[in-house]
Parts: structure tokens; sequence; C-alpha cells
């Protein structure tokens, strides 16, 4: 069986300990390869590793540094299919989805922030006569960068990209559920003639390798992307040692459909926005709400559209909606579809597992497209994070109630707004506290763009120069003239 490996030091390694962990194909349900079960030590050695690279690294010109990034981006964009079908195995979601979005997301992560730092400017500031001040944008050193299984490769590219692409060294270490596509990265990196050390790639479990890196005394700046528990961990053992952090965490993210939207596309991109990726984009519209007058049409339009979405073997084609990620995320899942009927919410589409779509995938995790009317928005149904095909419609009668439904949660990663009155979408926009507010669309991203959460969806923001500037330490110089 294959085992994988770190990378280290520009080399494919086994974990010291010799020990691996399974890893499982969820359309299956089968064991398919090893991952390594990493610890401390392969941190320890991996930031040895980054530690050597970074004084050559750090001051290799910008051009020289951009010039590597393309060529990891040409290495990927050339294993495209070999790269998604790794995804769609690692995964469970479907083939189309990781040949269209995830790995071409990932090549332009790596094109975007190669060619970002060809065009940074310096500030400058003349104070009345006296001094001119200018700001040298530094890198910080070694990064850990840690990431989950949702959308690996694209994920975790999105912060090696900006880490490196700004003269730091870095410790990555993607989700010990889906580690498949770093692996293959790490191939590509050596293939690309990335010098050694410059990025290393350790797998295994949070606890032991994430915990490792978070707590790494040289290790000076952290980004990670995950759940809001695991997010106050890391938080709780970098704050005190004054890293720099960034939190990429849960979203309970609401979707609000005005009775004069364009009810088309607000149907078929609410229900998108609830089932992509099996519901798992941190970004997916799980609170669904709908003014009154429409909401009786809009549910039942939302119904016959999710009803018809194809759950499938995750390698056939025209398959919408593959397995869940893991068994845990499964059971996660199936529990919270019995906790909706608990607390009284009645079931329009799915709410259990789903039968055996195919021979293949006997022992697979599916689970239908689930739609669930009649919650309050206080019930738990509505309030956590589910991560998975689960979606709640609710009624609203005015503006500043569905605000308030909106702002109602722990979260505030992203909105979403149906409406054909330009005033009424500014405003609305303004008042809901999420990092990202769509307006007649969803999951539209451009690169350059501030992302990230507010309350507990995260701290700091991605993308663009906030990622620049978050892994370059600013320094003023002043001289006096
Ligand atoms: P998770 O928090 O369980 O794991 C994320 C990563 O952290 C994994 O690599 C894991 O191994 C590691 N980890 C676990 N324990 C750790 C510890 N004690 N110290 C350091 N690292 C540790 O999350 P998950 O289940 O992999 O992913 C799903 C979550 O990610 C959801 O909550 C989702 O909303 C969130 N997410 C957020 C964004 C965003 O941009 N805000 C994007 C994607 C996913």
């Amino acid at each position: 069986m294959l085992k994988l490996a770190h990378y280290i030091n520009g080399h494919l390694v086994a974990p010291l300990s010799g020990q691996y962990l399974d890893n499982v194909d969820p359309s299956t349900g089968q064991v398919y390869s090893l991952v390594p079960d990493g610890d401390a030590r392969d941190v320890d050695a991996a930031v040895d590793a980054a530690e050597k690279a970074f004084p050559g690294w750090s001051k290799t010109p910008a051009e020289a540094r951009s010039a590597h990034l393309m060529k990891i981006a040409d290495g990927i964009e050339r294993r495209l299919e070999e790269l998604a079908r790794a995804e769609c195995v690692d995964n469970g979601k479907p083939l189309a989805m990781a040949r269209s979005l995830d790995i071409p997301r990932a090549v332009k992560n790596f094109r975007f922030f190669a060619t970002a730092i060809l065009h940074a400017r310096s500030e400058t500031h003349v104070t009345d006569g006296l001094a001119l001040n200018y700001t040298l944008r530094q890198p910080r050193g070694i990064c850990g960068l840690i990431s989950p299984w949702n959308l690996p490769l694209y994920l975790l590219s999105w912060k090696i990209a900006p880490a490196i692409a700004t003269g730091n060294t870095a410790v990555a270490k993607p989700s010990e559920v889906t580690p498949m596509t770093a692996y293959m990265l790490s191939e590509i990196c050596i293939e690309a003639g990335l010098p050694p050390g410059v990025l290393n790639v350790v797998h295994g479990l949070g606890a032991k390798v994430g915990a490792a890196i978070t707590a790494h005394p040289k290790i000076t700046t952290v980004s990670f992307t995950g759940g809001t528990v695991t997010g106050r961990e890391v938080a709780r053992t970098a704050a005190p040692m004054f890293k720099k952090i960034a939190l990429e965490l849960g979203g309970k993210n609401p979707n609000i459909v005005f009775a004069d939207a364009d009810m088309d596309k607000a149907v078929s991109e609410s229900v998108r926005a609830a089932f992509a990726n099996q519901g798992q984009i941190c970004l997916c519209g799980s609170r669904v709400f709908v003014e009154r007058q429409a909401y009786d049409t809009f549910v039942d339009r939302f119904v016959a559209v999710a009803g018809k979405l194809r759950l499938g073997d995750p390698l056939e084609a025209g398959v919408d909606q593959g397995a869940i990620v893991s068994k845990a995320q499964f059971d996660k899942v199936n529990y919270y579809a019995n906790l909706a009927r608990e607390e009284g919410g009645k079931i329009l589409i799915g709410g259990a597992p789903a039968p055996a779509v195919n021979e293949r995938c006997r022992g697979g995790y599916f689970f239908p497209p689930t739609v669930i009317t009649g919650l309050g928005p206080q019930c738990r149904v509505n309030q956590e994070e589910i991560f998975g095909p689960v979606v709640s419609i609710i009624p609203f009668y005015d503006e500043a109630e569905v605000i308030g439904y909106a702002n109602d949660t722990a979260y505030g990663l992203s909105a979403t707004l149906w409406t054909q009155n330009l005033q009424r979408a500014h405003r609305v926009a303004e008042r809901v506290n999420s990092g990202t507010v769509w307006v007649n669309c969803w999951l539209l991203r451009d690169l350059r763009v501030p992302f990230g959460g507010m309350k507990q969806s995260g701290v700091g923001r991605e993308g663009g120069d906030e990622a620049l500037r978050f892994f370059t330490e600013p320094k003023n110089v002043c001289v006096a003239i």
C-alpha cells in the first residue's frame, strides 16, 4: 500500500516514529494509503531545515522567488488530472469539482502571489522637512501553516504561496484526513527545484504535529484554517508566545432572500451555496432566510432543485454530490439531522444516510441533501456549525428582523443577499456582521480582496495585500534630513 512521506529539507522522508495512520477513501470506507503519524521530532527536523534555508531564501531577489512559484504552478497544472483524482479519492468530492475548482485554484494561488510580489509597493512618509521615513517589509522567518480537509490543496496553497513568495520559509501541515495532494505538491516542489527547506510538509495528527508547530519557539507566525474550537487552542498556545497569528475558522452563514429577488437565480444559487462540496465549504449558506410573502414558493422551488441533485460515486461523471469526508463527519451530520427532528423541525428531503450509491461505494459515507423547515433561528441546528449537506429555511417579515437573525450567532464569516433593490442591498450589507457579503451571487472570489471572518469566525485576513502584510514585518527607517 502506498506510504506517503514528509517533505523535509528537500527530500521525501519517513516519520521518525516509523508509525503510520490509515488514510481512508470516504466513498468506499476502505483504507487506501498510509500517512505518516508525525510528531514533534519531525517538526523539529522541518524547523531546522527551514531555519537553514531562511538566510538564502529571504535574500533571493523577488524575481527569482517569483520564478520558483511559477514553476510550482506549472507543475500543478501539468498534473491537474492526477491531482483532481487524488483529491476526489481523498476527500469524497465529485471529480468534476476537484478538476474545475480545487486544483485550478491552487494553480491560481501560486501565480497570484508569484506576480503580486513583483508589483509590491513600499511606503514613504516625509516629516515636515525633518526626516524621511520609509517602511521596509521584511519576511518574518519560519511560518507554520495548518489547514483543514474540505478544500485541501486549495487552502494549503493559499497559505504556502504568500508565505514563501514574501521570503519566509515554512512548515506546513495538511489535514491528516486528506493528505494526498500535499504529498503530491511536495513531489512537484522537488521537480520544480525549490531550494531545500524553503517549504517543508509534515503529516500527522493535529494534537501532535499541529500542536508542535503552534508551540515551536522558532516558528514566529502561524496561519491556521480549521474549526473554531481548534482555533481557540492554537490561540491559547501562540498568543502568550507573541506569535503573529491568523485564524480562519467556522461559519454559520446567512443567506437572505428578499421577495423582490430574481427568484430563478436566488433559488439555483442558494441550492449551490447550501450543498456545494456536500455543504463542506466554510462559506456555505446553511441558514436561508426568506421574506414571508415569497417563502412558500421559494421553499417549493428550493426543494425541487435540491431534490434533483445527483448523489453518487464521486468518480462518475454527472454526479453533483459525493461522499462526506469521513465517518466522524458523517456521524456528525446524522446527529444534527436527528437533532433537527428533536427540536421540532420538519425534514422536507434527506435527513438520513443514503443507501449505497453503487457496488464500489457500498461502505462509503453518503448523506443526501437535507432541507429543514419549522425551526426558529435560536435552536441548536440554526446556531451550531454542521458543515454538511443540511440547510434550514426560515421566514422573516422585515429587514430589521432578518438583520437581527443574521447577526445572532457566534460566527461572522460570510453572508449572501438576494434583492433587486440597490439601496437595500448596500444598507443590509453594511449592517450584517460578516467578513464577506455577497449580493446576488455566491462564492465569486477575487484573490485581491481581504478574506476572513468576524467574531468566532476568526481573526486576521488572508488574500491580496492582507496576506503580503501578514507574512512580513514592517520596519520603519527614519532618516533625518
Ligand atoms: P480542525 O480544526 O479539526 O482541523 C484543522 C487543522 O488543524 C487540521 O490540519 C488538524 O490536524 C489541525 N489541528 C487539530 N488539532 C490541532 C491542535 N491542537 N493544534 C494545531 N492544529 C491542530 O478542522 P477540520 O475539521 O479539518 O475543518 C473543518 C473546519 O474548518 C470547519 O469548522 C470549517 O468552517 C473550517 N474552515 C474554515 C475556513 C475559513 O476560511 N474560515 C475554510 C475552510 C474550513
